[in-house]
């Protein structure tokens, strides 16, 4: 028999009438014999009016009390999932994510998943029960509530699939993973199969469908993972299956587009240009869980010195510049308005044209490059956020993806 993680997101769970929708596709899947583990995240908006009335006190992401509140968001939705299952008859229950023993280290507001015993939803699954566990929430060694970071549930549920050793479908409003945003580009198609990298560093660079985290996480403990929709029959969506790349018989050389708004960049001009000087600047970046991207570094006029230029997420950089302040730089210069467009796929390492497309087609649509960070699968461009729509469109184009089949 499967095991089967099934997570339902916010707009899953955003209504009563949703979380009806959800729990018939729960029953369906129980009636074609899977054992059934389920986990939700708070009713879509819930986060968010939890943080803000936290926030009215004072506190933001990294108080522990503003965890307490934060969690009782999933807390709702998975006690309310558990009777609408009951009203199809089946047994359920609710975990929190403590009775289910999700043990956590790292800061409240963007904790990790440290321990995992899942010995008690197991007991649930062994006595027919369908456990519905809260999403986004653990504890910490001195039992103290945790939550695991925005979007923190998909974590919870590759979790936990991985401690079951179960497959995980991710429901969401989408059905499954697309080529770029289809509210910029409506010729995006849904993309049938891609492995975990792409998925990663789609992820990474902006895609919203899966949370980075969780993304790792599946691909480190191969987790088997579907992105399917909440909104259509039971059933009926087809989604997206991440797997490994050799389990993928057809690759493509570009998979998708993806697109982070709002980054900033700064520059450290005149900065010691000895490795610990620098080493130095990343490491109170890396202390302060500020992610850090888009690295380019190049000689100084002044002998022994360099200039550093990076990019961050715009919401880190008050903080950032905290940090920075303790460089030996000449001068500090930071820049916001910016956004980044990258290019994903198992091929581009392959192919000798991928920086020319990208200039070529960003080019054509006037659109200035600032800076080109490129990986063994990605290519991503920092140009103006007024410039993202263009952008994607023109790249979506450009390599190919508007007539691509899933
Ligand atoms: N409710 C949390 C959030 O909005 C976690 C999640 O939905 O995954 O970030
Ligand atoms: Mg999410």
């Amino acid at each position: 028999m499967t095991t089967r993680v099934m997570k339902f997101g916010g707009t899953s769970v955003g209504s009563l009438e949703r979380i009806r929708s959800s729990a018939a596709i729960i029953a369906a899947e129980c009636a074609r014999g899977d054992s059934v583990a389920v986990v939700v995240s708070a009713m879509a908006g819930e986060t968010d009016r939890l943080l803000s009335l936290a926030g009215s006190l004072g506190f933001g992401l990294g108080d522990e009390e503003t965890d307490v509140v934060l969690s009782a968001g999933e807390q709702i939705s998975a006690a309310l999932m558990a009777m609408a299952l009951r009203e199809h008859g089946l047994t359920s229950r609710s975990f929190m994510g403590w009775q289910a023993r999700i043990r956590t280290d790292g800061p409240p507001g963007a904790a990790r998943i440290s321990g995992l015993d899942a010995s008690p939803i197991r007991t649930a699954l062994g006595e027919g029960c369908i456990p519905v566990m809260a999403g986004f929430q653990g504890a910490s060694v001195n039992e103290r509530l945790r939550t695991l970071g925005r979007g923190g549930t998909d974590l919870s549920a590759v979790a936990l699939a991985a401690a079951l050793s179960a497959h995980c479908d991710i429901y969401t409003d989408v059905d499954g993973v697309f080529t770029t945003d289809p509210r910029i580009e409506p010729k995006a198609r849904r993309i049938g199969k891609i492995s975990y990298d792409e998925m990663l560093e789609l992820a990474a660079q902006g895609a919203k469908v899966l949370q980075t985290r969780s993304a790792e996480f599946a691909k480190a403990r191969s987790v088997p993972l579907r992105v399917l929709s909440s909104f259509a029959e039971p059933g009926q969506s087809e989604g997206t299956m991440i797997m490994q790349a050799e389990d993928i018989a057809e690759r493509r050389i570009v998979s998708g587009i993806a697109y982070a708004r709002d980054q900033a960049r700064i520059a450290l001009r005149g900065i010691s240009a000895d490795s610990a000087a620098l080493a130095a600047v990343f490491g109170g970046l890396a202390e302060a869980d500020i992610g850090v991207d888009m690295i380019v570094q190049s000689p100084a006029s002044e002998t022994d010195r360099a200039n550093l230029e990076f990019t961050i997420d715009r919401r880190d950089l008050d903080r950032a510049l905290v940090c920075i302040g303790e460089s030996d730089a000449r001068d500090v210069l930071s820049e916001t308005g910016l956004a980044k467009v990258s290019v994903v796929g198992l091929g581009l390492n392959r192919r000798a044209d991928v920086a020319r497309i990208l200039y070529g087609a960003l080019g054509k649509q006037k659109i200035a490059i600032r800076t080109v960070a490129t990986s063994e699968i990605k290519i991503s461009a920092l140009i103006e956020n007024d410039g993202v729509e263009h952008a994607v469109r023109a790249l979506h184009a450009a390599y190919g993806l508007d007539g691509a089949d899933g």
